[in-house]
């Protein structure tokens, strides 16, 4: 292997390390051999061969002695680190690919000022190299990454008051002194821990509490680093709604922020910005760094043109930055946000919008024949009529197929509306044109399952299938593989094995993907390249709400199945109690005995699996021997080896099962007919999709279907959420509430997309503006699609798409 190859490779070990630890939300990996952080930090130690510069090389041993303190690290500061090594990776990778020094389209060399923004810290008056050290453990060194470093909240002082005269209902800020703070794990529930905090400011005293659900917080060493964050006397701002309880009044939920010594209490009587912080840095601190910063504000040029700026009525970008930080009034904090947002936004879509128009332009895809004997004999097999809406998305479909652009289409239907049938129609069309065609789904029972269904039609029409998963034996998959080769073999399913290296078709044209949002974009984009510029069509029964459809997918085409087939009885939903467990146990003893099955879902809530799966085991044997000892019951959770989680459902759905009990792993695509019960219990700890993807494991039959909610939550908001279930059934509804109620990061797990906090709020809060920056990026990539009128719009966006790519929407 050659020097540049080795290099190469390191780079794509490296990229891969960071790609998963992103993934999984920055919980340090444990891998074959070590963890990620060690794994980085060895790697990252000494400088390879291949990388040439002297700046660079330097770079890469500053990441890699941060990485040393990577588990030290909260959640955010560890994003930031990867998130910059990805970038700085990124950049010597494409290096790589464009060795020639020059590169007359690249970046226009910045504005001399602008190299402020990319100078230490230290280069600050006031900023010695302890508070420097401080600031790298948040990943920020230079002053231009300060002032990047939005906070992610702020406390208002315009409702400073005292606690002599707050009253109940009212929204206050107090700032007093630390008299006593306590932290003990609560008596009645050894998995929650209970913080209280006496505060005094002269006019009074008030105790605050917090509550840490989970046994992570239950650790004494939790629970004294919590207390060592308030130490007597300290200065705290308490922001919260006034309400009375047992010890007087008190504030609920209490937001709390320690206040540096020295701080700058004149400061106080305005907004003052909150930040993410990670162990050992105080609050002031990042305060204290940008307020140093500020000034220097004015050197990031603004790539939006000002005609745009002020059509579209937004601040500059210094003044936002400055804004953004230290604003003058709520307003004022508003607009700053809505112009940094905007760019995120704005940039995302051209970026998006950008790729498609090269995509189409380039590519010359297949232009399939979508009339055919194939498909005209499938209709004729198929013992139902198609909805309109299927017949709808067929029609988008098959135009795409037909066109010889390539395709990138995105089903999305509700569980049950019928996607497979209508990816069925695409795939007979690619194999009556003559191409090869494979369906990839997340998990092996789901792709088993489409693999059964596909063998039911297509054997009819004289079409071998075969399955490609890792529970398939050795000399059956070799021999698959070697038809799939040589082109004998025309149509698979599998799961991720079909995107190992040794798999090859002979002529794959069409790619289908299920649960798409299940795989990374690059796992994607590797099943495609196994042909030349293959059509794709993915499904999702994960149905998103339009802007956020808008975001993650603007270079998609969406198609949409809103119509349930005929007959499917809606699912009754109800929200039940404890005390209400006889009657719970009774309806599915009732509908067992008249020949149903049920399912019975325990969540998977603590971070420790093997506390859950202790109590899934439990759980299962209890039901077993006390509750239902009349009938047969099974157990399925994610420890179980493949074969063994098939040999379960495989008995269930025979029959030879007549209730399940499961962990979330049922969520995924479980298909039987005949189960028209499912028990779920400690509802509240679900989102409202996923409760809702649950619930459509029944109701996929004739008979009336009921989904119960066990919850012991006395919280309002919590009921409330739940009983949207109890009130619909349309999954893009639930989908916009559940992006209400619980905010796009959590929802949609688009903590890994690469946008910032800000702009994930905003796709709930501010969706006006996302559509005026998607029309506007639209706009502009019809007139200039490369952007050559427009240099600092062209430079602003090759620097951002470093990022995007890194996140799961561009790569
Ligand atoms: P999805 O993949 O969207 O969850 P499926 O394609 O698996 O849904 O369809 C669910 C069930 O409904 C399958 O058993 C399928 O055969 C059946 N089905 C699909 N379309 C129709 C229709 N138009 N009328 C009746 N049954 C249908
Ligand atoms: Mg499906």
């Amino acid at each position: 292997m050659s020097h540049t190859e080795a290099f190469a490779e390191l780079l794509q070990r490296l990229h891969r390390a960071l790609a998963a630890e992103a993934d999984r939300g920055f919980v340090n990996l444990k891998g074959s051999r070590q963890y990620f952080a060690e794994f980085l930090s060895e790697t990252l130690a000494t400088a390879p061969g291949g990388l040439e510069d002297k700046d660079s090389a330097r770079r890469w041993q500053d990441l890699g002695a941060r990485y040393a303190r990577y588990a030290d690290l909260e959640n955010a500061a560890r994003a930031h680190l990867v998130a910059e090594t990805r970038r700085f990776l990124h950049r010597i990778r494409r290096s790589l690919e464009t060795p020639a020094p020059e590169r007359p389209n690249g970046k226009p060399t910045a504005p001399p000022e602008a190299a402020i923004l990319d100078q230490p810290m230290t280069k600050l008056g006031g900023i010695g190299p302890k508070l420097a050290a401080q600031l790298e453990k948040l990943g920020l060194t230079t002053i231009g990454q300060v002032l990047r470093y939005y906070p992610r909240d702020y406390l208002d002082y315009s409702n400073r008051t005292t606690i002599k005269v707050c009253q109940p209902g009212e929204m206050v800020t107090l700032l007093g002194q630390v008299r006593r703070c306590r932290c003990f794990t609560s008596p009645r529930n050894h998995k929650l821990s209970i913080f209280t905090l006496t505060l005094g400011d002269g006019t009074g005293q008030m105790q605050l509490s917090q509550f840490f659900a989970g046994t992570r917080f239950t650790h004494r060493g939790w629970q004294e680093a919590q207390m060592k964050q308030y130490p007597r006397g300290a200065t705290v701002a308490a922001s919260g709604l006034v309400k009375r309880s047992t010890t007087g009044l008190t504030l609920q939920e209490p937001q709390l922020e320690v206040l540096d010594e020295g701080e700058d209490l004149q400061n106080l009587t305005k907004i003052v910005p909150v930040y993410a912080l990670a162990e050992g840095v105080g609050a002031g601190v990042v305060r204290r760094a940008v307020k140093a910063a500020l000034p220097f504000a004015n050197a990031f040029t603004d790539p939006l043109p000002a005609a745009v700026r002020t059509s579209l009525g937004l601040l500059d970008l210094p003044g936002a930055i400055r804004a953004v930080h230290y604003p003058e009034s709520a307003e004022h904090k508003l607009q700053a946000r809505r112009r940094l947002v905007f760019d995120e936004f704005f940039f995302l879509q051209l970026g998006l919008l950008q790729r498609r128009h090269r995509q189409k332009r380039q590519s010359a895809g297949i232009a399939f024949r979508t009339r055919g004997e194939l498909i005209e004999q499938f209709y004729k097999l198929l013992p139902f009529a198609f909805t309109g809406a299927q017949k709808r998305v067929v029609e988008e479909v098959l135009a795409d197929l037909g066109s010889p652009e390539p395709m990138n289409r995105l089903i999305q239907g509700d569980v049950g509306s019928g996607k497979t049938v209508v990816a069925v129609v695409a795939m007979l069309t690619a194999l009556q044109s003559g191409y090869q065609t494979a369906l990839m789904a997340p998990t092996e029972v789901l792709a088993e399952q489409h693999y059964q269904k596909l063998v039911q039609w297509l054997s009819q029409l004289h079409l071998p299938v075969e399955l490609v998963t890792g529970s398939v034996r050795a000399a059956r998959r070799r021999d698959v593989l070697r038809q799939l080769a040589s082109g004998e073999l025309n149509v698979v399913v599998g799961t991720h094995a079909l995107i190992q290296d040794g798999v090859q078709f002979a002529n794959l044209g069409l790619v289908v993907i299920d649960e798409q949002h299940r795989f990374g974009v690059g796992q994607r984009a590797r099943l495609q390249n196994k042909g030349r510029n293959p059509d794709l069509l993915t499904m999702t029964a994960t149905p998103i709400p339009r802007t956020l459809a808008l975001t993650l997918h603007g270079d998609l085409d969406v198609s949409q199945i809103d119509e349930l087939p005929p007959g499917r009885k809606p699912v009754r939903t109800t929200v039940v109690t404890p005390s209400e467990r006889t009657q719970v146990n009774e309806l599915i003893r009732r509908q067992i005995l008249e020949g149903r099955q049920a399912y019975i879902v325990l969540p998977l809530i603590e971070e420790s699996e093997k506390v859950d799966l202790r109590s899934a085991i439990e759980e299962h044997e209890r039901l077993k021997e006390k509750i239902f000892a009349e009938f047969r019951l099974g157990l399925l959770h994610g420890r179980l080896k493949s074969e063994e989680k098939e040999a379960v459902i495989g008995a269930f759905r025979r029959h030879e099962l007549d209730l399940l009990v499961s962990t979330t792993v049922v969520e995924v695509g479980v298909d039987v007919p005949n189960a028209t019960v499912m028990l779920i219990e400690h509802a509240e700890r679900f989102g409202l999709a996923q409760l809702h993807q649950l619930r459509g494991r029944v109701g996929r039959g004739a008979n009336q279907s009921f989904c119960l909610l066990m919850s012991a939550t006395k919280t309002e908001s919590a009921l409330q959420r739940l009983r949207v279930l109890e009130q619909s059934n349309d999954g893009f509804l639930i989908a916009e509430m559940d992006l209400r109620l619980r905010g796009p990061g959590e929802v949609m797990g688009t903590r890994q997309s690469g946008l910032p906090d800000m702009v994930l709020s905003s796709l709930v809060e501010d969706q006006d503006s996302l559509e005026l920056a998607r029309r506007e990026a639209q706009s502009l990539i019809e007139r200039d699609p490369e952007l050559t009128a427009h240099p600092l719009l062209r430079a602003e966006l090759a620097g951002r798409l470093d990022r995007l790519m890194d996140g799961a929407i561009l790569n």
